[in-house]
């Protein structure tokens, strides 16, 4: 194994999440010298996540993992929960043999896989150490400075997640607003696999995945999620930063809610709880991300706000990040230019890639989602299981009578004002996502 003892490398990338790895990898096996740096005791020890991770971003890194990795369930059933108090509309979709499908993993093992692999490509993974900041000579990123020592690069790449302390340093972002952040917190609860394949109506290694709108979250932008691994599932909920400071509410009390809802009890009942953890989610988009490239230095994955929350996508925004920073590292070590103008390379290879495509065409999501989401986080979802609540009810009363009225209910309670705002909203945010 190689050692990073010169202090002087080619390229230095801070953080071992998916960011981070796909960069090093990426360079490593170009022929490069690259240095990985992790502050946990391991990669994937310090990761909080629900969650998916998708085969077609990961096989363009890694191409034999479903082979290989630490994979916990291959997710065929997608289930839908709009909740409200103690009523629930689920819909349900459910596939097998797709081409491109999602699994649960649990990334305290399968980053650890990863940087595994990573190390057997050549990648010198240093963990344990956590770059306190950036060294920068002549306006240019040199090197990066850890609790112990300095090391000097002819790159920096930044893959250090949401918080990124270090791209505040160098000016590329300030701090993250609540509004542009989302507070998760999630459980990791035991059961055994049997009983997880009969309470989902699952086969031996097939998964399931649950979004969760409404009830527990209150009418606050947020969603819930259910994962299932092979001998656990991990339960949580998301919801904006700003929203709980208002509210001054505690997002764990919103989880045990969401965990005694009577559509979600059952799925977890007998459970022994084994694991409990907090993270940030970046929300801000693509009216938030920070610039992306200095002289000497970029920025990928979560560092980079690169998250697109309506589908829990981030992994694979964060891989193709870093794969991208790395190619365009590679190529600046090929001619040996380091500039800034050699590395905007990086952000335009972005905005041709599907990272930067969907970023763009979600840019108007949060803004309206902020706006609304007290209607469609909230009324709106309380609603559809009203609608259910009076389809399904039998009652001697006339079927038009009993439309009528709850359309008549339903304008009136909302009224025409902000239902006129409601659908404002939701124009516009279909007309900046399909059209422009
Ligand atoms: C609850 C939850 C559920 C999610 N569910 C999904 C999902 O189902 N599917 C999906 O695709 N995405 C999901 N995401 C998002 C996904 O986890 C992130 O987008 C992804 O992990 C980003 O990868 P990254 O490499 O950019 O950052 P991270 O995975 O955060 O990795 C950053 C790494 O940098 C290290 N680090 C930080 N600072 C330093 C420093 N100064 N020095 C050294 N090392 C440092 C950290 O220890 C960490 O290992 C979820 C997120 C959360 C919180």
């Amino acid at each position: 194994m190689r050692e990073f003892s010169d202090n002087k490398t080619e390229v230095i990338v801070v953080g071992g999440g998916p960011a981070g790895i796909s960069a090093a990898i990426t360079i490593a096996r170009a022929g490069h010298e690259v240095v990985l740096i992790e502050r946990g005791s391991f990669a994937g020890s310090k990761n909080v996540f629900g969650g998916a991770i998708y085969a077609q971003p990961m096989r363009e890194i890694f191409p034999d993992f479903e082979r290989e990795a630490p994979i916990e369930r291959l997710n065929v059933a997608h289930k839908y929960a709009i909740l409200s108090d103690d009523e629930s509309t689920v819909i349900s979709y459910r596939h097998k043999d797709v081409e491109n499908p999602s699994y649960s993993v649990i990334r305290g093992k399968f980053d650890r896989w990863m940087a595994e692999q990573a190390k057997k490509e050549g990648v010198i993974l240093v963990e344990e150490t956590v770059v306190r900041e950036l060294l920068i000579e002549n306006e240019k990123v040199v090197g990066v400075k850890t609790e112990l020592e300095e090391y000097f690069a002819n790159i920096v790449i930044l893959a250090d997640g949401v918080n990124s302390l270090l791209a505040k340093q160098i000016g590329f972002r300030d701090t993250i607003e609540p509004k542009d952040v989302a507070l998760s917190v999630k459980e990791v609860i035991k059961l055994n696999r049997e009983t997880i394949n009969e309470r989902f109506n699952l086969a031996d290694d097939e998964g399931c995945i649950y979004e969760l709108f409404g009830g527990p979250m209150l009418g606050m932008l947020g969603l819930g999620f259910i994962y299932t691994n092979k001998e656990s599932v991990s339960i949580g909920l998301g919801v904006g930063l700003d929203a709980l400071a208002e509210k001054n509410l505690k997002p764990y009390e919103l989880l045990d809610a969401l965990k005694s809802h009577p559509t979600i009890a059952p799925l977890i009942k007998g459970g022994e709880l084994l694991e409990y953890s907090a993270h940030l989610i970046p929300e801000g988009g693509y009216k938030k991300l920070p610039t992306l490239f200095g002289a000497g230095v970029m920025i990928a994955g979560d560092a980079a706000m690169m998250v697109n929350n309506l589908h829990w996508e981030g992994t694979n925004l964060a891989m193709i990040s870093g794969k991208i920073a790395g190619e365009t590292a590679v190529r600046a070590l090929a001619r040996g230019d380091f500039s800034e103008k050699m590395l905007s390379r990086y952000q335009k290879d972005l905005e041709n890639s599907f990272v930067m495509k969907d970023l763009k065409t979600y840019r108007n999501l949060m803004d309206e989602a902020h706006k609304r989401s007290e209607s469609f986080m909230g009324y709106y979802m309380r609603e559809v299981n009203g609608f259910f609540k009076m389809f399904t009810t039998v009652e001697s009363i006339p079927k038009r009578e009993k439309f009528r009225k709850f359309i008549f209910d339903f304008v009136k309670k909302r009224n025409i004002i902000e239902l006129f705002k409601d659908a404002n909203s939701a124009i516009k945010l279909l007309w900046s996502i399909l059209i422009k």
